[in-house]
């Protein structure tokens, strides 16, 4: 990884900072009342709080660099968590509906640095629902998103007029597109000119097969595409959100990471449990905490919605 002795920001410039411009303040109030109203509606809807997993044997196979996030401890070999989504296919059993604010750590490349979407440790509530369908996810995260935005506007207007002051409240239900649909419309660039395009949050649905991770559900129906998804905010703000059904069954696992060349012997403890039959049938989603709070205050970068932000090939405290 190239040294960021170049655009070394001291650290003391970066606590005046802090201190100085009023965006980092004002940010973590709003994502302060982000976290508490996601927390009460998905409370009130009965799913339970789980504490975050930060280092494990198995973790999502996204392929991020690894730099010594993993380690060999008392014969076990652990990574420092990048998703814990496979955490949550075996959780939702225990209760049937589950959320973690879940601190993730991926090694984005330094090429993200100027994205304004990436952090390479960042916060994503991640929730999931026994037996439930996508359209029992979209039912969920719309209320969680549309109860939110509205708190916050209600509860900080002087914030909002500051910095977003267009900001809409989406109407539930978001509008659905297909990957075909919006290909066709827009192009290679879709998701963002899609996002460019429209004022209220949409989801993306129907995902081509090789695009995502093993994990995802095929449809059965349609093999060529995935239950699964993604919610893009408005106004150039792109991805909020993944998410899908997932799949459970051992046979169609291994088949799924042979499409996709993952190696099964990097996720043994997850394939013993799908073996022995204990997964079932799942859909679930993560929503990103810095990225919700940019969109809201309509910022440039997500490294203005935190303090002690990590940007790909930024120094930082
Ligand atoms: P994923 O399942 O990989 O799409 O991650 C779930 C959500 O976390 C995404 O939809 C984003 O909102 C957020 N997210 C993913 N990667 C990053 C990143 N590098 N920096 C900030 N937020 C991220
Ligand atoms: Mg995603």
């Amino acid at each position: 990884m190239k040294s960021v002795e170049s655009r070394k920001v001291d650290t003391v410039e970066l606590v005046k900072e802090y201190l100085e411009n009023p965006v980092y303040k004002e940010a973590t109030i709003v994502q302060a009342e982000i976290l508490r109203s996601i927390r009460k509606v998905l409370d009130e809807k009965g799913f339970v709080e789980l504490l975050p997993v930060t280092v494990s044997p198995i973790t999502d196979p996204l392929n991020h660099p690894h730099f010594g996030t993993e380690f060999e401890y008392y014969g076990q070999k652990y990574s420092v968590t990048k998703s814990m989504i496979l955490h949550k296919q075996v959780a939702v059993l225990v209760h049937k509906k589950i959320y973690i604010v879940s601190p993730n750590v991926r090694l984005e490349t330094e090429d993200k640095m100027n994205t304004g979407r990436h952090l390479f440790d960042f916060v994503q509530i991640d929730m999931e629902m026994l037996e439930a369908s996508r359209e029992e996810v979209f039912d969920v995260m719309e209320d969680a998103i549309i109860y939110t935005v509205e708190k916050i506007k209600e509860k900080y207007p002087d914030i909002i007029e500051k910095y977003h002051p267009t900001l809409k409240t989406p109407s539930k239900p978001f509008k659905r597109y297909t990957v075909k649909e919006l290909k066709e419309k827009y192009g290679d660039d879709y998701e963002k000119k899609a996002s460019l395009d429209v004022d209220e949050p949409f989801w993306m649905i129907d995902i081509p097969l090789m695009e995502r991770e093993f994990y995802d559900k095929q449809d059965p129906e349609r093999p060529e595409v995935l239950l699964d998804f993604d919610l893009i905010y408005p106004e150039g703000f792109e991805e909020a959100i993944s998410g899908g059904e997932r799949e459970h069954e051992y046979e169609q696992i291994i088949k799924r990471m042979k499409l996709k060349n993952t190696p099964p012997e990097e996720f043994e403890e997850y394939l013993k449990v799908a073996k022995a039959g204990l997964l079932k049938h799942s859909a679930g989603c993560g929503i990103g905490v810095e990225r919700f709070t940019r969109w809201i205050l309509g910022l440039d970068h997500v490294e203005n919605t935190r303090l002690f932000a990590k940007t790909p090939g930024k120094h930082s405290i």
